[in-house]
């Protein structure tokens, strides 16, 4: 597909006459399945569009003590989630089982990795009784990547799907890892009949191994992508991708295409930030009416529900964006 070239520009282009060397802070994503990111950077160094304000008041207090009394993991807080103060406040998280640690070292992911510890056999319990106390009538599940387990953490993927379900009657879209090696707890996942099965895309081929490791395959997501529909045509797909990491826009449009081509539904796409020093730097910081544009040409290409913009991330208003499918 031969489209006009988006120029990628650096951040002294983008925002001449700035100090943008040292690019020291930052924040970003979950393990390859999830696109979150904190913004770090001093807010000096962002564009206008990407500061915020601190939310006032203690309305996030209910949702944090909450999760720490059922000791459980969010993508909002161990991926440093902008958006956190704003969900938090109105009683949704993310959130991420199968540990706090990820086998897989990618380059913009805050998650930490390492050698994970054992799997909880209540997790799943206590993740639908979270979701029963903040009243979710939409639960997303998303998980660190479990290289070291026989499935994946496939099996455990379907018990927390199968309890919040049993115990709260609310839909359930889960955000996984790739399963790459694991196609049976890929098909554990799959037999839980989520609504909604995400798996990001997170960036263009070329920069793929780059931003996910050299585990990941490009080809993989698509197909990963295509067997879900394959297996249980009733679930939405659903994924997204990373901006400002370096893609062309030609890169990107092709991208899109491709996750038509395997019947994707559901498309997010946000800014990437970088969340320290030692991930992958920020390219460009991607305009709100170019995220528009892009938007609006997703939905051309078939695209059942699109977000596109700034500080959306997979799980961002992921309600809105299923309840018209999901109800
Ligand atoms: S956007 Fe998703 S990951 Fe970020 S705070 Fe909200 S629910 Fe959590």
């Amino acid at each position: 597909m031969q489209l006009p070239i988006l120029k990628v520009l650096s951040l002294a282009d983008t925002f001449p006459g700035q100090d943008l060397s040292a690019n020291d802070s930052a924040g970003q994503d979950s393990n390859g399945c999830g696109s979150v990111a904190a913004v770090f950077e001093p807010s000096r160094r962002l564009p206008p569009w990407l500061r915020r304000e601190v939310p006032k008041g203690n309305a996030n207090h209910f949702t944090s003590g909450l999760l720490n009394e059922l000791r459980l993991e969010t993508v909002c807080e161990n991926a440093k989630c902008p958006n956190r103060m704003e969900c938090y406040s109105q009683n949704t998280a993310t959130f991420m089982i199968l540990g706090n640690v990820c086998t897989r070292p990618c380059g913009f992911c805050a998650v930490s990795r390492g050698k994970p510890e054992a799997l909880e056999g209540d997790e799943p319990e206590r993740v639908a009784e979270a979701a029963l106390r903040l009243g979710l009538k939409h639960v997303v599940i998303t998980s660190v990547t479990r290289d070291d387990l026989p499935d994946g953490g496939g099996d455990h993927f379907y018990q927390c799907v199968i309890a919040v379900r049993n115990k709260t009657g609310a839909s359930v879209e889960v955000l996984t890892p790739d399963f790459i090696r694991h196609k049976h707890g890929l098909d554990r996942v799959i037999e839980s009949a989520p609504e909604v099965f995400n798996h990001n895309m997170e960036t263009v081929p070329r920069l793929y191994r780059k931003v996910r490791g050299p585990k990941s395959e490009y080809q993989w997501t698509l197909d990963l992508l295509q067997h879900v529909k394959n297996s249980n045509n009733a679930i939405k797909t659903k994924s997204g991708l990373m901006l400002g990491l370096g893609e062309t826009r030609d890169e990107l449009l092709d991208c899109l295409a491709d996750l038509r081509t395997y019947q994707c539904d559901f498309l997010t796409l946000g800014q990437y930030l970088q969340p320290g020093p030692k991930y992958l730097p920020v390219v460009r910081y991607v305009p709100p009416d170019e995220f528009d544009e892009l938007g609006a040409i997703a939905r051309s290409m078939g695209f059942k529900k699109v977000a596109s913009g700034p500080f959306v991330r997979s799980s961002y208003h992921a309600r809105d964006m299923a309840e018209s499918d999901v109800t």
